[in-house]
Order: structure tokens, then C-alpha cells, then sequence
């Protein structure tokens, strides 16, 4: 730790208060575990922040990615292709709601949403309809380089870069309620409040991006799939395009291979990362409707081609860990075992929506928000240290405790996972 507090700088960490929170150094993962370098074990009750799929050192992907490096380690998917990444797209494919026909590689869930954001407007521009605003949810996540926080509607992370970002139209979070009112209600309200934008915008909006069925980093706000499907009508009815960013809900996380499944309608742009890999690698994607990706052919000089990409663009090791993580998800029917999981989170936590100090508790497949009454500064982190004395790390959004254990967890694990933040907010939070 000493080495640590000398020389790195964490993401989304106040380091004054670092060095006081007792970090764990960890040394190694095995299934739903993680081990730190004093031989404590902890349930990965998080999936180290959403990724894991099959939980850690899975011997399938492991073999994947040792067998990919006999191979070849990367070379550049700019005027090159290989084997990895056609086979990953196909597998994607085959998965992906109906109408999506292309995927276009990028690194991070951040930069998957850069592309999108591009490829939405220019291919717009290129059909003639050169609109340049984006139409986002308050409360929405998409990651952090520049073009994503524009889409972002959280204050606490995205607030201090106004200045610097994209011009966008905002409208409230379909999973803020009003006092009394039901989820059905207050997405009806926000989609009058987008179709408001949409028409009085004229055709400017070129693209509404939002996180379907719940908004996880805004605290696991969920709403209803009717607010999706309203989405999709108002993109037809004012030709703009749907851009849903599945980075976090896709791969099988709220119970669907894709959250959209739940509301039945198909985006133009996806974009999906986190799960992915299975937890083992950096790489999202882009998937694109034909249509989309049609508006960039041309002849070179035209310059309508989608000018971006990334020196690791498709790197083979990372399509080889994702297409095992995608054999095994088939194979052992991973996407139903969520939903199963989910199912059972709800079973275990039912007590815990019942207690005082709980405000809110909100769900969808593994997804898990338990909204905690403040009682102190970091109420949140409270209930989370007290659950890592219980063999159990997770790491809250400010008061929200979240859970969302790697998708393949058993019933013995979930019972530790469940019980041991059940009995941290109740010490906590009396
Ligand atoms: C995590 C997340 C991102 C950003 O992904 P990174 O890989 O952290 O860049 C984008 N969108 C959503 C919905 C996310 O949850």
C-alpha cells in the first residue's frame, strides 16, 4: 500500500480519504472469489464493477486466450482482418435483437458510445439530414471521455464538465417518481416531455440515447418497458435515431441476453462491453442496422467512410476471451441461470425491503439496488465496509448498496452475498 500511496491515481476515488479506507491489495480470483495478498477471501458481490461473467479464472477462457497468444497477439484491424473478430461479430449477431446486422469494434463501453454518437450523425448527415443534438435522460450513464459525459445526466460526475461538452437535450429520468406516482405514470410523462423536444427541435435531434430498463450508475433506477417501446415510436415518428447502450445491462444481466428483449423492440446503434469479455479483457462494440451502415458507403473520395478507430481496435486476445465467454454462456445456458438468479436475489432480500432503514429496493435480474436512509456521511460505504468484515465486498453508488454478483453465482454464495449485506444495513442503518 505504501508503493500504492506513492505513486497512483485511482478512478473514481477521493484519494484524501484513500489512504483511511484500508484498501485491499488483491492477489488472485477463483470463481465468485476474490483474494487479497493476507490470504483473505471476499465474495465478488459486484462482479468487479459489472464485468464478471462466469466469475474468475474460468479454465475455458483462460485456454482461449493462451491459445490466441500461440498465435498471434494483435495486429491492427485498419485494411487487415482475422479470424477472432469475424467470429466474434457472427457470434454477436446471432444474438443481437432483429435489424442489427454490423459490429464495429471499439475498447471501452466509454469509446463504444463515442462511435455510436458519430456514427448516428454522420450517417444521418449523409442521408441529408444534418441535425447535430443528442436527446439524453437526467440521471444517465455512458461512461467518461468527453462525448459520453455530454450524454450523461448525472450532476455529481458530469456537472463540472458542462462547459466543455456537446450540446444536448436533457429530459427528466424515467425512474425519478413524483410523489405517489407509478412507474407506468412517470414514463408517460417523460415521453411527453421527449416528444415536446422532438417537435419542437424540427428535426435537429439526430439521435435519443438512453440505458434500457434501468439506469445503473444513476442507482439502479429502473423503469418500465413501456418507456422503451415510447422511445422507439417517437425516434420513427420524428426520424431520429435509437441509440440504446446496453454496456452494462447487456450479456445477460438483467435476466435477457439484452435488456431491450423485455420491451420487444430493436435500436438502430447498441452498444455492449462490460460482459463481454467475461470480465477478462477490455473490448465493447457497436452493433449498427444495416440502413445505418449503409449511409457511409461510397467511393474514397466521397469521404463518407466512418473515420475512427483505435490502434487495438478488435484485438485478437480480447474477441478470443469473448468468444469463449460467449460458448459458455450458450452452452451452459448462462442468460436463464441470471434470470434464476435474479429471481433469487429477490427471495433474499425480500426481508430487507420491508425494513425501515431501507427506502427503496429495485431490481431487474441480477441487477440490485438496495437505496439506504442516510444516516451519516457515506452511508453507503458504511453498510459496504461492514459487509467486507463479513467476507463480502461490494461498492455502493453513493447510498444505493448495489449487488450483481457474476452471472453463473450458486445458491450457497448468494445466500453469503445476501445475508451478509442483509445484516451490514441493519447494523448500519438502524
Ligand atoms: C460502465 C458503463 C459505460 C462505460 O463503460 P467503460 O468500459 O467503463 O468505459 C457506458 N455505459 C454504461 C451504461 C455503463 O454502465
Amino acid at each position: 500500500m505504501a508503493r500504492d500511496l506513492g505513486s497512483l491515481w485511482h478512478p473514481f476515488t477521493q484519494h484524501a480519504s484513500w489512504p483511511g479506507d484500508d484498501p485491499i491489495v488483491v492477489e488472485r480470483g477463483e470463481g465468485c472469489y476474490l483474494y487479497d495478498t493476507d490470504g483473505n477471501r471476499y465474495l465478488d458481490g459486484v462482479s468487479s464493477l459489472w464485468l464478471s461473467v462466469h466469475g474468475h479464472g474460468v479454465p475455458e477462457i483462460d485456454a482461449a486466450v493462451r491459445d490466441q497468444l500461440g498465435r498471434l497477439a494483435h495486429t491492427t484491424f485498419l485494411g487487415l482482418t482475422h479470424e477472432p473478430g469475424i467470429e466474434l461479430a457472427e457470434q454477436l449477431l446471432a444474438t443481437a435483437p432483429d435489424g442489427l446486422t454490423r459490429v464495429f469494434f471499439a475498447g471501452d463501453g466509454s469509446s463504444a458510445v463515442e462511435a455510436a454518437l458519430k456514427m448516428a450523425y454522420q450517417s444521418r448527415v449523409q442521408r441529408g439530414r444534418p441535425g447535430a443534438l443528442f436527446l439524453h435522460v437526467a440521471e444517465g450513464y455512458h461512461g467518461d471521455t468527453l462525448g459520453a459525459v455530454s450524454v450523461g445526466g448525472i450532476d455529481l460526475f458530469h456537472g463540472t464538465y458542462r462547459p466543455i461538452l456537446l450540446e444536448t437535450r436533457l429530459v427528466g429520468s424515467p425512474g425519478v417518481l413524483g410523489p405517489g406516482q407509478s412507474r407506468a405514470q412517470r414514463a408517460a410523462e417523460v415521453l411527453d416531455e421527449m416528444r415536446a423536444v422532438l417537435a419542437g427541435e424540427d428535426g435537429q435531434v439526430c439521435a435519443v440515447v438512453v440505458e434500457p430498463m434501468v439506469q445503473a450508475a444513476g442507482g439502479m433506477l429502473t423503469h418500465e418497458a413501456s418507456f422503451v417501446r415510447g422511445v422507439r415510436a417517437l425516434c420513427d415518428e420524428f426520424g431520429a435515431l435509437m441509440v440504446v447502450d446496453e454496456v452494462a445491462t447487456g450479456i445477460g444481466r438483467t435476466g435477457r441476453m439484452w435488456a431491450v428483449e423485455h420491451a420487444g423492440v430493436a435500436p438502430d446503434l447498441m452498444t455492449c462491453g462490460k460482459g463481454l469479455t467475461g470480465g477478462y479483457l477490455p473490448l465493447s462494440a457497436v452493433l449498427a442496422t444495416e440502413e445505418v451502415y449503409a449511409a457511409f458507403l461510397g467511393t474514397p473520395a466521397q469521404g463518407r467512410t466512418f473515420f475512427h478507430g483505435h490502434s487495438y481496435t478488435a484485438n485478437p486476445l480480447c474477441c478470443a476471451a469473448a468468444i469463449a465467454n460467449l460458448r459458455l454462456i450458450e452452452s451452459r445456458e448462462t442468460v436463464a441461470h441470471a434470470a434464476w438468479v435474479g429471481e433469487r436475489i429477490g427471495e433474499l432480500t425480500k426481508g430487507l425491503a420491508e425494513y425501515a432503514g431501507v427506502r427503496e429496493l429495485r431490481r431487474i435480474g441480477t441487477m440490485t439496488g438496495i437505496e439506504v436512509e442516510p444516516v451519516a456521511e457515506r452511508t453507503g460505504f458504511a453498510v459496504c465496509r461492514a459487509a467486507r468484515r463479513r467476507g463480502v465486498w461490494v461498492r455502493p453508488l453513493g447510498d444505493v448498496v448495489v449487488l450483481m454478483p457474476p452471472l453463473a453465482i450458486g445458491d450457497a454464495d448468494l445466500e453469503l452475498l445476501c445475508g451478509a449485506v442483509d445484516e451490514s444495513i441493519r447494523e448500519v442503518v438502524r
